[in-house]
């Protein structure tokens, strides 16, 4: 099974005071630590478990810059055979439509049987990409997927569904399926292992390479812009709890009393 990973490199914003920069439409990343996106290396490891059962291929793919590049090199330490970044100056201002519109002409240049991506972005998470990526190529869909399995030619995936339900679907290959954290457990990759693939070369294709008119990418092709960034205002009568657990857990307690929540 030829399978394509889709990954993107992303600021961790978690456990960061997030800041946003003056223009008003970008956080302020020049502090927070870089990356792989945590879905995307579920991901990985979902394509190279697959692989090792079934044979065939894994190509890790991103759109981005000589930085991002670092989380190929991580795939590729991770294991998978190939790597490559698809950058060009016109892909410049793009939203999921345009990124997706890249990675569509990308991964059609080549056999693939199934397309992984994360469910969704740590950082500007629009959980869009892997939807429009399969009506782009007129495959298949499930997100948040939590067990796959391939059997018969045809892809079994159980996915999380509203009201805490699970679903188990067959899917037709070639399938876009995006992957929930926690249907594996990724590989821990040393720093030798890093290493070891640290001159491996990787190709860059630009819009030439891949065919693509650049009305439909970057800002040219994007159908939304970002207008407005910020941290919304505390509410009022929001309080936050201060001490140790012990001391944070008994006042939550008397709180919760005093509303008649417990
Ligand atoms: C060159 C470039 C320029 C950009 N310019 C702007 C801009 O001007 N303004 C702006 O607001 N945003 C910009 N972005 C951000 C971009 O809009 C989003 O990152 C992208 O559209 C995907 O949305 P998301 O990250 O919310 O992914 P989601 O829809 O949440 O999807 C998550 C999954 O999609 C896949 N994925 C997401 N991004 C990539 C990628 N780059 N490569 C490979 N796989 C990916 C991963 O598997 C990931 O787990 C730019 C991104 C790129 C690559």
């Amino acid at each position: 099974m030829d399978i394509v990973v889709c990954i993107k490199r992303v600021p961790d914003v978690a456990e960061a005071d997030v800041e946003i920069e003056r223009s008003g439409l970008r956080i302020d990343d020049s502090d927070l630590s870089w990356g792989m996106n945590e879905w995307d290396t579920f991901a990985v490891e979902e394509a190279l478990r697959l692989e090792a059962e079934h044979g065939g291929t894994v190509t890790a793919l991103t759109v981005g810059g000589e930085d991002d590049e670092e989380v190929l090199r991580r795939a590729l330490a991770m294991g998978a055979d190939t790597a490559i970044r698809l950058a060009d100056d016109a892909f410049e201002g793009s939203d999921p439509l345009a990124v997706a519109t890249v990675l569509a002409a990308a991964i059609r240049k080549r056999p693939y049987d199934l397309v992984l991506t994360g469910a969704v972005s740590g950082d500007t998470g629009s959980a869009q990409l892997g939807g429009m990526l399969a009506a782009l190529l007129g495959a298949g869909q499930v997100a948040l997927a939590t067990r796959t399995a391939f059997a018969n030619g045809k892809l079994e995936v159980q996915h999380e569904v509203e009201g805490g339900l699970e679903r188990v679907v067959e899917l037709d290959l070639p399938a876009v399926v995006t992957v929930q954290t926690g249907i594996n457990e990724p590989r821990y990759v040393s720093i030798r292992g890093i290493r070891k693939v640290a001159s491996v070369e990787i190709p860059v294709e630009g819009a030439g390479d891949l065919g693509l008119d650049v009305a439909a990418v970057g800002a040219a092709g994007a159908r939304e812009a970002l207008s407005e960034l910020f941290l919304p205002p505390t509410g009022e009568g929001a309080e936050i709890l201060e001490g140790g657990p012990d001391e944070v857990a008994e006042k939550l307690v008397e709180r919760l009393r005093e509303r008649g929540g417990i």
